[in-house]
């Protein structure tokens, strides 16, 4: 039996006896051996030709199990059992290398090449790291051993043990963005510290979570030990702002360059954020790209608010053939009522992203909002509240600033190119202020529309209706031409709101 005790591994070029205290194996392994032999002895001759068999006699046992009997039960049972004693102590009880390195046990390897493979590794990496070829200058010694496999050490222990042989590189807490390396601190509580003071504008009592825009990670990492450890750096890093943009809907009245001029831009700015977007013609409910500042960092947060809500009030409509159909009058206003609402309010660097109400209780109901509506037939020239093309044509230049006789203008409305004695329709009903020649309007007919808008129709060739005349919508109220400052047959159409032009495009469909 003694040959299963002996290594069967060639012969180490120097080879020790263990004595004393190691980290694995020595004094342990002998006890092991001797135990060992004790069971093997009592399990005699016939055990050894057994075991020597084992893989055989194993084979057989498959067979039978797979519904093959070659044996009688009796003898099975035995040969199973002396083959389960043989594998148990073959499998518990391994030869194995102690790995001595400039003088101090390291660990207990398999194969001498395990740790070969943990150094070649850990050069590798450390190459990697400091960006120059590393090779570790340690004596390696080998002495053979019988160990339990859970006595083996792990192969991260002895590449932990050799880098910290190396100078030029250190553990150290490593703070990471999306992956991407932000600085490094040997100790761990500046790296919090600098989160925490990341955060720390933005929480407050109400605050009940803190997170952060993208995956932040703090690791325990090997790197240079000449890597810069500086948190004000780090700080500056994460606080950095990115170019980003958000998106912005047009609203009644927008124009491209307030818009521009409201979000910090040039208008040349904001039209490469839009490329596909016509600056004179803006409609409602149009998506612009709006440029946006963002920390190259966010922080998250979410606060419990507890407010008062107005609640509004139920409305209650009463006819009244006084009025006109479509026109409404207040009786009474109402009281509106008051809740007590719960919300958690999501919030990006204090920018409000979501609220999400958690809980809303009535302090008291409103009460009735009462609004006479009225049924009388309208009459035809009463506006209605939209408008609608004056002419059909090629507009032949836009709403704002275009260059023309030989400098740039502002451009107070649509011309929209059309023949000679095209039919002028009014683009809502309305009172006529104004028919006849003015200026570089040449003949010009101004409809009033009530709520202070008025359009303007200009360059006619001759005029169908005077100022105090009622006209419905879609009335011919002139015929087109040249008139005034004009190089060719066109409308020129305009809508003024409170005296002020604005972008005919945003209220034609
Ligand atoms: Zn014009």
């Amino acid at each position: 039996m003694d040959e299963i005790l002996h290594s069967p591994q060639r012969e180490l070029p120097r080879r020790r006896q263990r004595k004393g205290s190691a980290p694995a194996g020595g004094e342990r392994a002998e006890r092991l051996k001797e135990r060992f032999s004790k069971l093997t002895d009592t399990l005699g001759a016939r055990s050894e030709v057994l075991r020597r068999q084992g893989t055989r006699i194993y084979h057989r046992v498959s067979s039978a199990i797979a519904g093959k009997p070659k044996m009688a039960p009796l003898p099975f049972l035995a040969i199973s059992a002396v083959v389960g004693v043989a594998a148990v102590v073959s499998t518990l009880y391994s030869p194995a290398y102690v790995v001595t390195v400039d003088g101090t046990d390291v660990g207990v390897v398999r194969e001498q090449a395990v740790y070969e493979q943990a150094a070649a590794r850990v050069e590798d990496r450390a190459s990697e790291i400091l960006g120059y070829d590393y090779t570790l200058d340690h004596t390696v010694t080998y002495s053979s051993a019988l160990v339990e496999r859970d006595e083996l050490t792990p192969v991260a222990d002895i590449e932990n043990y050799l880098f910290d042989q190396i100078d030029a590189i250190m553990k150290s807490y490593v703070l990471t963005v999306d992956g991407q390396f932000v600085g490094a601190a040997a100790d761990r509580a500046a790296l919090d510290q600098l989160l925490e003071e990341l955060a720390a504008p933005y929480v407050n009592e109400n605050t009940i979570s803190v997170d952060y825009t993208k995956a932040v990670h703090i690791t325990q990492e090997y790197i240079a030990s000449d890597v810069e450890q500086d948190v004000a750096n780090m700080m500056a890093t994460l606080t950095a702002n990115t170019n980003g943009q958000t998106t912005y809907e047009v609203q009644k009245g927008d124009t491209f360059m307030a818009l521009a001029f409201d979000n910090g831009m040039t208008m040349a700015e904001m039209e490469a954020l839009n490329p596909d977007v016509d600056v004179n013609k803006l409609y409602i409910g149009q998506i612009l790209n709006i440029k946006e500042e963002i920390p190259f960092l966010g922080v998250e947060t979410v606060d419990t608010l507890t407010y008062t809500e107005a609640i509004e009030c139920p409305v209650r409509e009463v006819e009244d053939d006084s009025m006109y159909q479509g026109e409404s009058k207040v009786l009474d206003a109402g009281v509106p009522g008051e809740a007590l609402v719960t919300a958690d309010v999501t919030y990006v660097n204090g920018v409000e992203r979501e609220r999400n109400v958690t809980s809303s209780t009535t302090v008291r109901e409103a009460t009735e909002k009462v609004i006479a509506v009225g049924t009388k037939e309208r009459p035809t020239w009463y506006p209605t509240g939209n408008y609608i093309w004056p002419v059909y044509g090629t507009i032949t230049s836009r709403f704002g600033y275009r260059y023309i006789f030989g400098s740039y203008s502002y451009h107070s409305g649509l011309d929209i190119a059309v023949p000679y004695g095209t039919s002028v329709k009014a683009s809502d009903g309305g009172t006529v202020t104004f028919a006849g020649y003015k200026g570089s309007y040449g003949y010009l007919v101004i409809i009033d529309h009530g709520n202070g808008e008025q359009t303007y129709y200009g360059h006619n060739s001759s005029l169908l209706v005077s100022a105090g005349d009622k006209v419905y919508q879609g009335q011919t109220i002139a015929k087109a031409g040249s008139t005034g400052r004009s190089t060719g047959n066109h409308c020129h159409f305009e809508i003024r709101i409170n005296g002020t032009s604005v972008n005919p495009s945003a209220y034609l469909n």
